[in-house]
């Protein structure tokens, strides 16, 4: 019963994840072939965490008689699955309805150096596990205007890279400071680094430089493409810098006052 209703549950959940992504998709302006691509793309990343959930279930189904604790590992699996799957979704919704420009931004003054120094404590915490330092250099009162909420989640799809991609003992900085036309902001790590020949892809959609290691940690490789579209939307930049085993280093810069649109 509980296999069949995880099973249920997960179907579900794709299906109205598909279901809501195509609605979506249908004012695009953009190449048909893009969004093609995109779909088939998003089918088969779908494909992996269905394929596992399937086949850990029919192995408790042909357990009956076994009790929850014996089959805990084969639970615990088909849970991280379903959470990958539902990441993959949220990442998936949030990338199509920017592309047909259903995502708005709310821009207004916040305090962007209480946010990052927010973040360091938060993360400092998931830090604390693999014993990493994370190091701030935030200039006080450091305000921008933008959508905090976007601004969070930009930075946490930074932080989590950084986390993932970085060995026990290593260091991650974050700094924030004005510059004389914009506002500063940098994620750097001493991690594993990011290949020469992967990096001018890593924005693309799905494209994962270490594939094994992204899967692992529950990657979709979908993060630094809503990372690009946060920052466009609010005319700013992003570039990233990295050496494979030195480290990568993710610098943002924000127009210091609003821009007229
Ligand atoms: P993923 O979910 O795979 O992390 P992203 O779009 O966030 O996807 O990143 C794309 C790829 O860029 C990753 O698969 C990884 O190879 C590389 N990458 C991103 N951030 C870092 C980092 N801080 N250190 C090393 N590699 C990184």
């Amino acid at each position: 019963d509980i296999a069949a209703g995880i099973i249920a549950s997960a179907v579900i959940s794709i299906m109205a994840g598909l279901f809501l992504a195509g609605r979506a998709l249908i004012p695009i302006r953009n190449a048909w072939d893009k969004q093609q691509r995109f779909v088939a793309d998003a089918s088969h990343e779908l494909r992996t965490p269905m394929a596992i959930i399937r086949g850990k279930t029919e192995l408790l189904l042909r357990h009956p008689v076994s009790t929850i604790e014996q089959e805990s590992p084969n639970i615990a699996v088909i849970l991280k699955e379903s959470k990958h799957m539902s990441k993959l979704l949220d990442d998936l919704l949030t990338l199509a309805r920017s592309d047909s420009n259903q995502l708005q931004i709310q821009s207004s003054r916040f305090a962007l150096d209480s946010l990052l120094r927010e973040l360091a404590e938060q993360f400092r915490l998931l830090a604390n596990t693999k014993e990493i330092e994370i190091q701030t250099n935030i200039q006080e009162s450091l305000s921008l205007w933008a959508d905090e909420g976007r601004i969070r989640q930009l930075l946490i799809i930074l932080l989590d890279n950084a986390l993932k991609y970085t060995a026990s003992s290593g260091r991650i900085e974050i700094s924030g400071w004005y510059q004389p036309n914009a506002v500063y902001i940098g994620v750097s790590d001493n991690g594993c680094g990011i290949d020469e020949s992967d990096l001018p892809h890593v924005f693309e959609r799905f494209y994962r430089g270490d594939k094994v290691r992204s899967r692992a940690e529950g990657g979709t490789g979908l993060g630094l493409s809503i990372a690009e579209w946060i920052v466009t939307a609010h005319g700013g930049t992003i570039r990233i810098e990295s050496k494979l085993n030195k480290g990568t280093k993710v610098e943002l810069l924000f127009p210091r006052h609003p821009v007229k649109k």
